[in-house]
């Protein structure tokens, strides 16, 4: 009998991602719609604030034919940001897996992915090219491409190129695909999503056109941005054998002490001869000489190599107090908010930071539940919530008990929680839920029950002006009478009386002051 022989082949991240579109989030022309304005909008956010620029963000999406399926949409997606280098553009949006945002340094892409998922479902629903236009920063030129992408190769195709002078001297990158989606079913997400982007980018302008012509503006109010992410060197805590591989590669002539100090965060020339020392590698040694067995045992001793600083947070960018309470307030409009950023920890030897604030009562809608909003490096997560760490928090059998807070539900609530890392352990390539690992869970509920503690202080606080209140103005109600007894006694004007009485009753109380007493006795 012949031997059978199945037929073995490899396909391209594009051929991939083009049979597995739901992973990436674009699993049917509602979500698509979604995820395309998504991607296009956190690459505009990711080109401006992380180099210094208050973004001004356009976002238009254009019906252009009813088709069984859902329509054509022409969506725009317009930035004021650095730009991209000519020569990088048809990578960037055309070759999977390629991006500028392969650094250990907060971003909200990280997995090369987001822009090109956009074009390549453009591509397969409607057949049209994308149009990106660029003007980098400094630059005289503007440059126009139309691209698509070739799915077996992984490789960008180039149709049309052009270039313009940049009269306007501006900057910025401007995206146009043509794909079919659905707006009805996906409108709601949508304007959710820009909503809840605006909550953490008070900085930011965001324009919105939709296909129905309707505009929506989110204004800029604080000029503040966010400090922006620094590149950071590897941690020694976070290594595996792989990233040493690659490390010892890149500086595979020197000797291995200089390609510690200067490949590692943390690790100084004291400290560099220790770890050698302790993973019995010769100093002389040149990091391209290293055997296997020295690799694994070099990588060993450095994971668990306690005499170190922990990871640093200076390649994280958080939002801070003031930049979180102005989105709460700027959206909402609560009677009070607060936040609060915890101090960076660490899991797998990668430090992250928890930022958690909370909006209550004003014009925030009385729920059942606390209105919860989640972030992971400045991103909303909008879908599989029950999934994600953030509930198993506020876990309504074991999680908090928001009566100890003084809130009792119904109420209006809403929480915001954020999670920096350049590593989020996220459930999947579409970013939406983050897994529950157990040094941020802690994180988030201390953080959590410390904006809670301030938020019953101030709810105590209102209860006692409020207690105040009310026996002053059950006070207030008798001073006519007693004024009028006394007048009779002692002969004097009543109406004087009463402003003394009243005087002396305001300046008893802390927080408010009754105005007439007509007010009060009418
Ligand atoms: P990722 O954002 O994960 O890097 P993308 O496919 O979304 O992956 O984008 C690829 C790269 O293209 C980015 O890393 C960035 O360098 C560049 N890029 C995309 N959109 C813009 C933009 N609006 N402005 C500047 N650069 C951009
Ligand atoms: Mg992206």
């Amino acid at each position: 009998m012949a031997v059978v022989e199945e037929n073995f082949k490899s396909i391209s991240p594009a051929e991939f991602f083009y049979k597995n579109k739901e992973i990436a989030g674009f699993s049917n022309p509602a979500r698509a719609l979604y995820q395309t304005v998504r991607e296009l909008v956190e690459n505009s956010l990711d080109a401006t604030e992380n180099h210094g620029i208050l973004p001004t963000i356009k976002v238009s999406i254009r019906e252009l034919e009813v088709v069984p399926e859902g329509a054509y949409y022409e969506v725009v997606v317009e930035d004021n940001g650095i730009g991209i280098p000519p020569k990088y553009v048809p990578q960037a949006f055309a070759q999977l897996l390629f991006s500028s945002k392969y650094v250990l340094r907060q971003s909200r892409g990280m997995f090369g992915l987001g822009a090109k998922m956009a074009v390549l479902y453009a591509q397969i629903t409607t057949g049209q090219p994308a149009e990106v236009i660029v003007s980098p920063i400094r630059s005289k030129h503007v440059y126009s491409f139309k691209l698509k992408i070739d799915i077996k190769e992984n490789k960008p195709v180039v149709l049309g190129f052009t270039t313009t002078s940049n009269i306007l001297g501006g900057h910025g990158t401007i995206v146009k695909l043509v794909t079919i989606g659905d707006w009805t079913r996906s409108r709601q997400r949508i304007y959710e999503y820009l909503k809840r982007t605006a909550v953490v980018a008070p900085y930011a302008e965001i324009v919105f056109r939709d296909p129905e012509g309707n505009y929506l503006l989110f204004e800029r109010s604080i000029e503040k941005l966010p400090p922006p992410a620094r590149e950071a060197l590897p941690h020694p805590h976070g290594i595996d054998l792989e990233t040493m591989r690659s490390i010892l590669k890149s500086i595979s002539d020197k000797p291995v002490v200089e390609g510690l100090v200067e490949s590692f965060q943390g690790v100084g020339r004291t400290t560099a001869l220790r770890i050698l020392e302790e993973a019995r590698i010769g100093v002389e040694k040149r990091a391209g000489e290293l055997s296997e067995p020295e690799i694994e045992t070099l990588v060993r001793v450095m994971k668990n190599y306690r005499d170190i600083k922990p990871p640093r947070a200076d390649h994280l960018s958080y939002l801070g107090k003031e930049i979180i309470v102005a989105g709460l307030k700027k959206i909402f409009e609560p009677e009070f908010a607060t936040a609060i950023s915890r101090k960076p920890s660490v899991y797998e030897g990668q430090a992250f930071i928890v930022e958690v604030g909370v909006a209550y009562g004003g014009k925030v809608p009385v729920a059942e539940k606390p209105l919860i909003l989640r972030y992971a490096n400045k991103i909303p997560l909008l879908y599989d919530e029950g999934s994600d760490v953030v509930y198993k928090v506020l876990d309504e059998k074991k999680g908090i008990d928001f009566k100890v807070y003084e809130v009792e539900f119904p109420a209006p609530l809403v929480i915001l929680t954020h999670i920096c890392s350049t590593k989020i352990p996220y459930r999947g390539v579409g970013k939406e839920a983050v897994a529950d690992v157990p040094e941020i869970e802690s994180e988030i509920e201390s953080a959590l029950r410390e904006v809670l503690r301030e938020l019953r202080s101030y709810v105590l606080q209102k209860r006692r002006e409020l207690e105040e209140i009310e026996k002053a103005v059950a006070i207030a109600k008798y001073i006519p009478e007693v004024a009028e007894s006394l007048s009779r006694m002692y002969r004097v004007n009543p109406q004087e009386i009463s402003v003394k009485l009243l005087d002396l009753l305001n300046s008893r109380m802390k927080s408010f002051k009754i105005g007439s007493l007509s007010s009060i006795v009418m």
